[in-house]
């Protein structure tokens, strides 16, 4: 996944195509999103902003998002996320 946003990153975006890549339809610009960063049992909600495809739901996050959901994985691995919404349960198992 890392290497996905990577390429999206540097290679696509608000400068980059102004249709879907995958089906072809106008994309919605500068869209803000949440996306969810993992980092071991810690999950951190993102808000970034990404071109979005109102057709199929592709999203192409926008330059400098990337570096945003690196910072929250480092921000929960030195422990200064503050305080958490809710919990993770673990229902593999079940
Ligand atoms: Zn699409």
């Amino acid at each position: 996944m890392s290497v996905r946003l990577a390429e999206i990153d540097a290679g696509l975006g608000a400068s980059g195509p102004s249709a879907c890549v995958r089906c072809g339809a106008g994309l919605e610009r500068g869209r803000q999103i949440e996306r969810l960063v993992r980092e071991g049992n810690d999950v951190a909600i993102v808000a970034v902003r990404a071109d979005v495809c109102p057709l199929c739901g592709e999203q192409l996050l926008n330059p400098g998002m990337v570096g945003l959901l690196l910072e929250a994985r480092d921000t929960m691995r030195q422990g200064r996320a503050g305080w958490a919404l809710g919990c993770v349960y673990d229902l593999r198992r079940h």
